[in-house]
Parts: C-alpha cells; sequence; structure tokens
C-alpha cells in the first residue's frame, strides 16, 4: 500500500507525464484509468495525483452517497443523462460490488393523479435502464405502506411507488480508486496544494510542512471540481443532516416537493441505525473552503420529515455540506441547472473536467483520459479497461491504524470523516474509537504540523 513519506519523495524529485489535480472522484478515475491503460498496454506511463487536503474530502465524500440514474432529471427531458447514469450503475455494481449495493425506495403518493404520473414516470426509468435494470418498480396500496411504514403520517397517503437504486460509500470508492492506481504505479499525495499552476509547471506546498517544490509535467488534468478557477462554473450548496434511523423498513425514501426538488430519507450509518437527509440546492457565493448548512437549509429538511415523520427526533446528530461545480446555463434556479458534465482543452493546453455526477465519474475519466491520450499518447487512446476492471478494495472499515498506515490518513478527522464516516455517526466519539484515534494520530500530527 502506498506511504505518503514515499509517494511524496518521488513526486519532488521525478518529472510526470500527467499531473492531476485533485483527489475527488474525477481525479481518482483519472488517475486510475490512465494507470490502467499504461499496464495493460506496458507503456512506462509517470503519472501523478496530488490532493490538498485529505482524497475524498471534497464534495465526493459528502454527497447523498446514491448512484443512481436520476429520476427527476426526466421532468426536464435529459433522457440522455439518466441513460448514461444507469448504464454506469449497472457497470458501478459490476466493477465496486464491495460498496455498491442496490437500495430500494418508496415514493409516498399524497395526490390522486400521483400513482399514475410517478408510474409513468417509472415505466421510462426502467425502460431506459434496459436489461441492465437492478429491479422494475411496483405500486404500493395504502394498506401495505402503512404495515412498511408504520411511523409515517398516515394522512392523505393514497400508497407509494416502490423503486430501485443504489448506495454507495462514495468517500471509500474515491480511496479505492487511488490506491488502485497507486498500486499500478501512480504516485499519489494528499495534502499537496496546486498553488499556481501552467501548463507544464505546477508550484506545490505540502500543507502539512508548508515546503514548497515544483513539479514538472507534460500534461497538467485540472480536476479540482468546485475549486477550478472558471468562470464557467455555478457552485450550488447541497447540506444533508444526519439523523437517528427514521422509519422501519429498509427502503429509503424520496419525498418529491412541489419545486420539482426530491430530499432522500436514506438508512445509512455503519449499523444502518441512521439516516441521512439531504439534499438541497442553494446558489453557494463564499468561498470553496467555507461550506455549511445555513439555518434555513436545516429548517427545510427538517420540515420534511417532520411532515412524513411527525414524531421522529429532528435534532441532528451531525450534518455535512458540500457544493455541486455545475456549468452554467440560463436555467434561473439552482435545482434545474443541467447536471450535465463538460470536459475540455483549454487553450493553455490544461486538461479540464467540471460538472457532471458521482454516479458517471467512470466514463467521464474515460473520456478525460481519452482527450490526454490523443494527442500525447496515441497508442493509448480508446484503451479504457476501466469499465470491465474490478476495483480492488475492503467492505469493511478500516480501524485508526489501518487508516493511518494503508490508507494516507494524516488525522483523526481524516479517519473520522473520510476513512470510515464514524465522527457523523454520534455527537461524542465513542471511548474505545478516542483511545484508539489518540493512540494512532498525535505523535503524526505534531511530526507532521
Ligand atoms: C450535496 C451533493 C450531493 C450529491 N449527491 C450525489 C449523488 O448521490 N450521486 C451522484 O451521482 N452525484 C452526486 N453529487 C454530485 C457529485 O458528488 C459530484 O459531481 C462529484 O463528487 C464531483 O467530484 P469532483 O472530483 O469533480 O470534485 P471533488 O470531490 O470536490 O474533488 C475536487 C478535489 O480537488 C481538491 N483541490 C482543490 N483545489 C486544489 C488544489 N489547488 N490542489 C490540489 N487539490 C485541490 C479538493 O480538495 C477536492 O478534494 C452530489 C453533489 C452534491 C453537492
Amino acid at each position: 500500500m502506498p506511504n505518503r513519506g514515499d509517494h511524496l519523495e518521488c513526486l519532488r524529485s521525478k518529472d510526470y507525464d500527467v499531473l492531476i489535480l485533485g483527489g475527488g472522484i474525477n481525479g481518482a478515475g483519472v488517475a486510475r484509468d490512465l494507470a490502467l491503460r499504461a499496464n495493460t498496454t506496458g507503456t512506462p506511463l509517470r503519472i501523478a495525483l496530488i490532493e490538498k487536503n485529505h482524497f475524498a474530502s471534497g464534495t465526493s465524500g459528502k454527497n447523498s452517497q446514491l448512484i443512481h440514474g436520476g429520476l427527476r432529471y426526466l421532468k426536464y427531458f435529459e433522457f440522455h443523462l439518466v441513460r448514461e447514469a444507469l448504464r454506469e450503475r449497472a457497470t458501478l455494481l459490476r466493477i465496486a460490488p464491495h460498496l455498491v449495493a442496490p437500495q430500494p425506495f418508496l415514493i409516498p403518493l399524497y395526490e390522486p393523479f400521483a400513482k399514475v404520473f410517478y408510474g409513468a414516470g417509472l415505466t421510462l426509468y426502467d425502460a431506459l435502464a434496459g436489461k441492465r435494470n437492478v429491479a422494475r418498480h411496483r405500486g404500493i396500496s395504502a394498506a401495505e405502506l402503512r404495515s412498511m411504514e408504520p411511523a409515517m403520517e398516515p394522512r392523505h397517503l393514497r400508497g407509494a411507488q416502490l423503486f430501485f437504486d443504489c448506495q454507495v460509500n462514495s468517500a471509500r470508492l474515491v480511496l479505492d480508486n487511488i490506491f488502485d492506481a497507486a498500486r499500478l504505479g501512480a504516485i499519489v499525495v494528499n495534502y499537496v496544494e496546486a498553488e499556481d499552476v501552467s501548463p507544464t509547471l505546477v508550484q506545490a506546498r505540502d500543507t502539512l510542512t508548508g515546503d514548497r517544490f515544483e513539479i514538472n509535467a507534460r500534461q497538467v488534468v485540472d480536476s479540482t471540481g468546485a475549486w477550478a478557477a472558471s468562470d464557467n462554473l455555478r457552485l450550488v450548496r447541497g447540506s444533508h443532516l444526519i439523523l437517528p434511523r427514521l422509519n422501519q423498513s429498509d427502503n429509503a425514501i424520496a419525498h418529491f416537493d412541489p419545486q420539482g426538488r426530491v430530499v432522500f430519507l436514506i438508512p445509512w450509518g455503519s449499523r444502518r441505525q441512521l439516516t441521512l437527509v439531504g439534499t438541497t440546492d442553494v446558489d453557494h457565493n463564499a468561498s470553496p473552503d467555507e461550506v455549511q448548512i445555513s439555518a434555513e437549509e436545516t429548517e427545510y429538511l427538517t420540515d420534511v420529515v417532520r411532515r412524513l415523520y411527525p414524531k421522529a427526533d429532528t435534532t441532528p446528530i451531525s450534518t455535512y455540506s458540500s457544493l455541486r461545480p455545475l456549468i452554467k446555463t440560463s436555467a434561473s434556479s439552482a435545482t434545474s441547472t443541467s447536471r450535465e458534465h463538460r470536459i475540455w482543452r483549454a487553450e493553455s493546453g490544461i486538461v479540464h473536467i467540471a460538472g457532471g455526477k458521482y454516479t458517471t465519474y467512470r466514463s467521464m475519466s474515460e473520456e478525460a483520459t481519452d482527450l490526454v491520450c490523443r494527442d500525447l499518447f496515441p497508442a493509448l487512446t480508446g484503451q479504457c479497461t476501466t469499465a470491465t476492471t474490478v476495483i480492488s478494495g475492503r467492505p469493511d472499515l478500516p480501524s485508526p491504524a489501518e487508516a493511518a498506515q494503508h490508507e494516507m490518513a494524516q488525522t483523526a478527522r481524516d479517519c473520522l470523516y473520510v476513512n470510515t464516516y464514524l465522527g457523523y455517526e454520534s455527537r461524542t466519539i465513542p471511548e474505545p474509537l478516542a483511545q484508539q484515534l489518540e493512540e494512532t494520530f498525535p505523535a503524526r500530527q505534531s511530526a507532521q504540523r
């Protein structure tokens, strides 16, 4: 497994063919795709990836944890986007079965025509998934719903639609892509920030020690997400509440509000003892480093929970927020702004990846990697094997010592909020875990900060 010290040493002492900026899912996907192409074709490619915090500490580790087609995009006639996402959903189930699993969802129905409306949408959704569908949707009567979800507010409830998407541990899938790339020869270093970027030279800073150094690369790929210096991006904040488990059945709940926003209540946590509630859609005009839930977002999400489960405990155990870096369009609302992605080579020669969804990261990475290869390594163009190569990784969570030794966690925070998510699970860290964290991290922190 990669060791940060060794990888940092290589980063500082060698030149690279490709330098990827940003250790979210898109950077991770490009690193793994390139490393696999180099390996399967026997091409000696020098690949490096740097991340200014811990890997997956940006949007990719703080999203809704869903691998989904995006049912609500049907409303905007984005059939192409939904079909691509459904295809990728099937691919990820195949290549990351240790982290991606089918998740049933209930859409509670209140209006007289809702059953027909959502039934038609879900028939189309199933058709777009085609042979790769997880399972077909079906209608649920009011009586069946009451026995599945006895705590759900029964007034005006006419039944539900049951459909299927997938759940993922989104931080761990980023880590597994990055460490797979490292096993195949890529140099991957967290806590290194690109401070100044020119087409073939990046001024970097080790954010643990403050040391500055230069990295030469023939090709730079900018996958810094919401941090990309681009006038093309619209930053939209999404927040989640983590509550004690709300519902009885193992289904997630998809609540559609009249504005077309969907709030998911998803069974979550290491023992599925929690409910992840989200998300919101709010334009974010502050720095991407300052992202937290607002009182209005908390109120909005709590209100949805109270309407569905009036007796629930709605005091959050924890919350998280992150930013969607969406491509600017003429859409007036944050909710209706398209989730299409854009991959392009700027005049400077730098390749950029922006927009899109976590679900489609593999196909976006394939497109970006093809663009990188087209001019520099033509023999590698079209040689993508990520759709058929299983991603290595463990299905369980690492201990703090394992996260530090094998997964480059540098701080207790990294371990709690990225490698394991255990920090979100309780208001105070349980004693045995607190002790393990203290044993693993204090010396490391004082030595490196
Ligand atoms: C609230 C919310 C919920 C979502 N839910 C889902 C979902 O359920 N399913 C789905 O398919 N999609 C979802 N999405 C979309 C999806 O999560 C994002 O499209 C995706 O994670 C973006 O990945 P990324 O790698 O581009 O960005 P990021 O994950 O943000 O990665 C960019 C990385 O670059 C690093 N970086 C920035 N500047 C520098 C620098 N100068 N030097 C080095 N590193 C740098 C950052 O620290 C960061 O880690 C959601 C988005 C949001 C906001």
